[in-house]
């Protein structure tokens, strides 16, 4: 079973449509697909539609609902990745609509700082190259990243974090995200569960990390994600072990953002068997492996 429950779409900062991003999981044979867009669920009602039409007979994609919310957490800012949530929640996308705006205001006040350096319009045409709907989907900075790139301004997508859209960067603007337990309340009253996502990304000690996974789960928290396509087998077992001495169940999934040499779809994300896989506790959609 290939199952990958972290996934992006056009809709937050991911580089395919919802319809190339299904049409890749069912060539890449996925049999489990979460999409889970930065604060943003408006992918999932249109990929349910697709799949209604265009999924495969012999071996059916199965959709699970996410949702990937930024919330802040000491001085770090965290993901908290729900799944199995019911998208359809007008709670829930409302709630989220709160993000986007704060998403929206940020942007704006990243493009007034490279403006005083010297570059304007960056706003505007982030919108316009990435073909963005600021009514629908959430921006992030990747999309202005994108912009310092075609313009030259760095040379590589990851150069225009490091040299401005990163902490304490030239541009840089500190988010005011939601508390990680509030992000937790959102997702349960969404009927999903909550997971934090990629903690091996937040530049934090074993002992951060260690008191990021107890306050979770603290909260109610559900699980955590332990393993990554491009993860080294001793952080994995690392991970492992946290979750379970926290009672957090494990997930997995490629972050897939789009086509590139590192991550794939579906690829490399198979659970060690020591661990409780979150998919197993999943409320809304069975999952029989
Ligand atoms: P935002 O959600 O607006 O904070 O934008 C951050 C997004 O940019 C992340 O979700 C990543 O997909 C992407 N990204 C790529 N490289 C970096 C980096 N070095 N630091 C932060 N974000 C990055
Ligand atoms: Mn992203
Ligand atoms: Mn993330
Ligand atoms: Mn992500």
């Amino acid at each position: 079973m290939k199952i990958d429950l972290h996934s992006h779409t056009t809709y937050s900062d991911g580089q395919l449509t919802v319809e190339q991003l299904l049409m890749r999981a069912l060539n890449y044979q996925v049999d489990v697909l979460a999409i889970t867009d930065h604060d943003c669920v408006d992918a999932l009602p249109v990929a349910e539609k697709w799949l209604a039409n265009n999924n495969s007979k012999k071996k059916p994609l199965t959709l699970v609902g996410g949702v990937e919310i930024s919330t802040k957490w000491h001085s770090f800012e965290i993901h908290i990745i729900g799944l199995d949530v019911q998208f359809d929640s007008d709670v829930l996308k409302q709630r989220l609509q709160t993000q986007k705006v704060k998403r929206i205001e940020r942007a704006q006040k990243i493009c007034n700082k490279l403006e005083a350096l010297g570059f304007s319009g960056v706003f505007e045409e982030s919108i316009g190259l990435n073909a963005f709907d600021l009514e629908q989907g959430a921006i992030s900075r990747a999309h202005i990243a994108n912009v310092l790139v075609k313009r030259n301004i760095v040379s590589t997508f990851q150069q225009a974090f490091s040299q401005y859209l990163g902490k304490n960067k030239k541009a840089y603007v500190k988010p005011n995200w939601i508390e990680v337990d509030e992000a937790i309340k959102w997702i349960h009253e969404a009927n999903g569960k909550a997971v934090i996502a990629h903690p091996f990304h937040y530049d934090m000690t074993t002992k951060w990390l260690r008191r990021l996974a107890s306050d979770f789960a603290n909260w109610g928290g559900d699980g955590m994600e332990v393993k990554h396509p491009n993860l080294d087998k001793k952080t994995c077992e690392l991970m492992c072990t946290i979750a379970t001495e926290n009672g957090l169940t494990a997930s997995a999934g490629s972050d897939f953002h789009g086509p590139s040499r590192w991550t794939e779809l579906g690829k490399n994300i198979v659970l060690p068997e020591t661990v409780k896989p979150t998919w197993t506790t999943f409320e809304n959609v069975v999952i029989e492996d």
